[in-house]
């Protein structure tokens, strides 16, 4: 961390102004235990300077560029250096490793390939493993069927909503998890739940694990489940130090949710001291008496941004994910849909898809309305729609909520 701060100072910038006006000159200044009184960088910082304002190594060390999918609406660029592609590669094999990927794995990758670093980042862990990578990327579904029953790999890379969707497809052509080859998926980019993971494994037949990353720290690999960490996954902390911290900007014990927060200790293309990701989550010591020594973190429970305040009840779109999937006759295909239309009353409103058509509307709306208010607190309005309804993400991240602030539904049928 020491030499991460020498690395900003020299740079010069938006990082080095805030640590010399916080006192800091040089890195034995700071220690691991006053991390938390040092400046926080955060995404409007990097919009502020937006493209490559933060960037720290000379412009001729940059090897490539990839950029945030925007979810916030704006898009964020990062410049990595050979070294930043080298630790990439390096967290991301060991990602696939704790897994259980081997050398004689065959990854079929669909996480999309461009700027988004999902692609990118499983394609050169599994090179860096010595697997190998089938770079399908996301969407063509039917190419991706085809491939997955002619080449038979054995590990699955996409978003889990896109894992949802294959295994559907699957299903609809007769083909079923047993006659499939897969035996682990690793799924991220997107929020999921436990009723998510049980569905991908039921329908895919593989042990489905959480990857987690972000762009500006360095892409996927920033933490991920292996086959031993207990459901928490492992956070890659000798390159992304983490913290968690609470609405007043203190760090919060281990254990207790919060913001995530990470110092990339060995980047060096866009170096970032205390960045604010946004994603809520915990923190927590390793598997008691495992081999691996690295602190695990719980699955992101949701984003700070997108906790929705209904009626003043905090809601987190994650949780009405896992009342709708704890329902047995829910497929996992739905829609929440903040009604601000009246702003002095604010309305949650669900769209759900049964698995069977036959599924009684009334009945069902109601018993999903009544576990969602003593879950949440709240009354939610809960519509049931024909299977196949509700539109699927076939690449890209799934939108899962939208606001409706007026003008016509944002799914027909919803009013
Ligand atoms: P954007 O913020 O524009 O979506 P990225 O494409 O870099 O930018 O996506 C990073 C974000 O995706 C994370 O900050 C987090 O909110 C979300 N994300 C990534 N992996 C996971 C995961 N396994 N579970 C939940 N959310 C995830």
């Amino acid at each position: 961390m020491q030499r991460l701060v020498d690395r900003l100072l020299a740079a010069g910038g938006v990082q080095a102004g805030r640590l010399r006006d916080s006192g800091v000159r040089r890195g034995s200044d700071v220690g691991l235990d006053e991390l938390h009184q040092l400046p926080f960088v955060t995404k409007q910082d990097l919009w502020d300077h937006y493209p490559f304002g933060l960037r720290a190594a000379p412009e001729t060390d940059v090897v490539c560029i990839h950029g945030t999918s925007g979810t916030l609406g704006r898009q964020t660029l990062v410049p990595y250096t050979a070294h930043d592609m080298d630790v990439w590669s390096e967290v991301m094999a060991r990602a696939l490793a704790g897994a259980g990927v081997t050398r004689r794995g065959l990854v079929h990758n669909a996480f999309g390939y461009g700027l988004f670093t999902g692609g990118q980042g499983l394609h050169q862990g599994a090179m860096r493993l010595g697997a190998s990578v089938l770079p399908v990327s996301g969407g063509g579904t039917d190419l991706q069927l085809r491939l997955m029953l002619d080449l038979r790999p054995d590990v699955l890379c996409c978003t889990p909503s896109y894992a949802i969707y294959l295994g559907e497809s699957f299903r609809s052509t007769g083909i079923t998890a047993d006659q499939l080859s897969l035996r682990i998926g690793l799924f991220g980019a997107e929020p999921w739940t436990e009723q998510m993971r049980i569905e991908i494994e039921r329908l895919l037949g593989l042990r489905a694990l959480n990857i987690y990353g972000l762009t500006e720290i360095i892409g996927p690999g920033v933490a991920c489940e292996s086959l031993d960490s207990e459901g928490l996954l492992n956070i890659a902390e000798d390159h992304f130090y983490p913290e968690v911290i609470g609405t007043d900007g203190e760090p919060v014990p281990d254990g207790e949710p919060g913001e995530l927060v990470f110092t990339t200790l060995t980047k060096t293309g866009l170096p970032l001291l205390r960045y604010r990701t946004g994603d809520v989550a915990a923190v927590c010591g390793p598997v008691p008496g495992s081999a691996r020594t690295l602190r695990r973190m719980t699955r992101v429970i949701g984003r700070s941004d997108d906790m929705l305040i209904i009626r003043g009840v905090n809601v987190f779109p994650a949780e009405v994910e896992a009342v709708l999937l704890e329902d047995d006759r829910v497929a996992p295909h739905y829609l929440v849909v903040e009604d601000r239309r009246d702003s002095s009353r604010p309305e949650l409103r669900i769209a759900v898809e049964p698995y069977s058509a036959a599924e009684d509307a009334a009945v069902l709306e109601r018993d999903l309305a009544a576990a969602l208010q003593q879950r949440l607190g709240i009354t939610c309005v809960v519509r049931m729609f024909a299977p196949g309804h509700i539109p699927r993400a076939t690449s890209g991240k799934a939108r899962r909520v939208v606001r409706w602030n007026h003008g016509v539904a944002p799914l027909p049928g919803l009013e």
